[in-house]
C-alpha cells in the first residue's frame, strides 16, 4: 500500500507540505506497527490521508480529532480563514463536511475514525494504548501543552509522537510546537526519531 492517489491529497484543503506529508506517511508505517494512532487537529483530512493510508497498509485505526469550528487562524477575518468552509446558516465555521468527503474518497471508511469534540476533554477519557500520536491542533500554549500532556502518556513504549509546526528561529512560526518538542525531549521518555520541514517525529523508550 501506497500514500494516497496524488489527486485525492490535491484535492484536499489543508496545512501539509509533500515532503512532509510522505515523512508522516513513513512515521505512520512504523508507528501503526505499536498500536493505533490518533491525530488532533483533522481539519479537512489532508494529513488523515497520509497516517489513514499508512494505518490501513499496516492494518490499525487512526482516530482523529477535532471540534471542527476551527483555530484561532481560521475564524473570519483572520490570516487562514476560508470563506468555503463557512456555514453561513450556522454562522460557523465547520470542516467535518469536507473531512467525511476526504476519508470516503480516500476509501478510508473502514481505518479513519472521526471523532468531534475538544481535544482535552477526549484525552481525560481515553484508555486505549497507541502506537502513534500527531499533534496538529490549536497553536496557543495552552492547547499545545494540554495536547502533550493529554496524548503523550498513552503512547506505548517504541512508539511514535509527531508534532506539526515546529520552528526553531521564531521568525518562521509561533513557539508553542517547539516549546513542546523541548519539553518532551527534556523529560528523557522521549527521543528524536525524524525531521522533515516542521514536523518532528519522536520515539519513546521507556
Ligand atoms: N492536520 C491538518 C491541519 C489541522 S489545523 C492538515 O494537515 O491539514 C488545526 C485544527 O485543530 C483545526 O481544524 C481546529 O479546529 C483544530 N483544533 C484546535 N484546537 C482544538 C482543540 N482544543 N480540540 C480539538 N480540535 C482543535
Ligand atoms: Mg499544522
Amino acid at each position: 500500500m501506497d500514500p494516497p492517489s496524488r489527486k485525492v491529497a490535491q484535492e484536499t484543503k489543508g496545512f501539509m507540505p509533500d515532503d512532509e506529508a510522505q515523512a508522516l506517511y513513513d512515521a505512520g508505517v512504523l508507528g501503526s506497527r505499536s498500536g493505533p494512532i490518533v491525530e488532533i487537529g483533522s481539519y479537512c483530512g489532508l494529513s488523515t490521508l497520509y497516517l489513514g493510508s499508512a494505518a490501513k497498509a499496516v492494518g490499525t485505526t487512526v482516530y482523529t480529532i477535532d471540534h471542527h469550528r476551527g483555530s484561532e487562524e481560521h475564524q473570519p477575518g483572520e490570516k487562514h480563514h476560508d470563506p468555503e468552509l463557512y456555514d453561513a446558516r450556522a454562522e460557523r465555521f465547520d470542516t467535518l463536511p469536507a473531512l467525511l468527503r476526504t476519508i470516503a474518497q480516500g476509501r478510508l471508511c473502514a481505518t479513519v475514525a472521526p471523532l468531534i469534540g475538544l481535544s482535552e476533554d477526549l484525552a481525560g477519557s481515553w484508555s486505549l494504548p497507541l502506537g502513534m500520536v500527531f499533534i496538529d491542533g490549536g497553536h496557543s500554549e495552552r492547547t499545545a501543552q494540554a495536547d502533550y500532556e493529554g496524548w503523550a502518556p498513552h503512547i506505548v513504549r517504541g512508539g511514535l509522537l509527531a508534532i506539526h509546526d515546529v520552528f526553531e528561529d521564531p521568525a518562521e512560526g509561533g513557539r508553542p510546537p517547539y516549546n513542546v518538542l523541548r519539553r518532551a525531549l527534556a523529560g528523557g521518555a522521549f527521543v528524536a526519531h525524524s525531521r522533515s520541514g516542521s514536523l518532528r517525529v519522536l520515539k519513546r523508550l521507556e
